[in-house]
């Protein structure tokens, strides 16, 4: 490629809301064989709702949602941001946190987090974060499947060592989600979502945007092993994706696209960026590539 051709190609792509950091990058899109992306703040908004929340025997279920949101306002997890802003309209104010003693906090990047409020023991995560703490998820089975079949999120919440709840929250999807991998099928461009979330959950999210594969439960340290699989050896594969989870993901690809509303860590170990975050930014990149290196041929 010539300077001018590409400087004409990422002129033309800027006005389009895509960013390309590296000019080698207008270059390597063209020959894209698979686009694999995180779910959460990619495919969907990284905004989640808290939708659902269901107490064992025995608990009452303000005081779950109170005790739970207690530990949550010490976390920056967006699953934790929708289960305070469903307390807080429910006029509990855990945000604050002062009327509570919050000790012990802990949180386990991929698993859920951990505190003592007032004396009590607070646990709240992912299934295998109930499973570490020997607790088994299993009175609430049934629940969790139909709650991930819906394509929701089900976290469990432990007070003093007992299961006390399940809770879903729900991320809804970005409007330009179905539109932009279909557009990517079309182009024969193979498509899948990599994600630390519920099998059934992301499998539900996959249905609905028409992904066919998925990769689910990975730890954040994992997608980098999961984009190699996915790569099966050879394949020119771009990543897409916002979280600090996904930076070296985005490393590893030939091609790693950075959504321009996640994290400064993400879109700094990216060789583009979607500054609106429209997904429909990766089509629009990879014309771009087609067609820049058309012109110059
Ligand atoms: P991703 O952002 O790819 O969905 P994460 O690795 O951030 O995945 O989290 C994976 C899972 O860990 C979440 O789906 C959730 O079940 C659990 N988890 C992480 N942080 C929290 C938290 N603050 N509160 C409750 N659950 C959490
Ligand atoms: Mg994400």
């Amino acid at each position: 490629a010539t300077p001018t051709s590409i400087m004409v190609g990422t002129g033309r792509a800027a006005e389009l809301g895509v960013l390309f950091r590296k000019g080698e990058a207008l270059q390597a899109l063209r020959s894209a064989e698979i686009v694999v992306m995180d779910k959460t703040g990619t495919v969907t908004k990284g905004r989640p709702e808290l939708t659902d929340l269901v107490v064992a025997e025995g608990f009452d279920e303000s005081e779950v949602l109170r005790l739970v949101a207690v530990v949550e306002s010490r976390s920056e997890h967006p699953i934790a941001e929708a289960i305070v802003r469903a307390a807080a309209a429910k006029h509990m104010t855990p945000s604050t946190g002062l009327e509570y003693s919050i000790t012990n906090f802990e949180s386990v990047t991929g698993y859920g987090i951990s505190a003592t409020v007032d004396d009590r023991r607070i646990d709240v995560g992912a299934d295998r974060f109930m499973e570490k703490l020997g607790l088994s998820v299993a009175p609430f089975a049934q629940a969790a499947e139909r709650l991930g079949d819906e394509g929701k999120t089900p976290l469990y919440a432990a007070i003093d060592g007992k299961l006390a709840a399940v809770i879903a929250v729900s991320d809804p999807l970005k409007p330009s989600s179905i539109e932009a991998i279909r557009a990517l099928k079309a182009m024969g461009i193979g498509v899948a979502m990599v994600t630390g979330d519920n099998a059934r959950t992301a499998r539900a999210i996959a249905l609905q945007v028409g992904i066919e594969t998925v990769v689910a439960e990975v730890l954040p340290e994992g997608k980098v092993q999961a984009i190699r699989d996915l790569r099966e050896g050879g394949k020119r594969l771009v990543f897409v994706g916002d979280g600090i989870n996904d930076a070296p993901a985005l490393a590893e690809a030939d091609v790693g696209i950075a959504v321009g509303t996640g994290t400064d860590v993400a879109i700094e170990s990216a060789d583009v960026v979607l500054v609106g975050g429209d997904l429909m930014g990766v089509v629009h990149a990879i014309e771009m590539s087609r067609a820049t290196m058309r012109n110059i041929r």
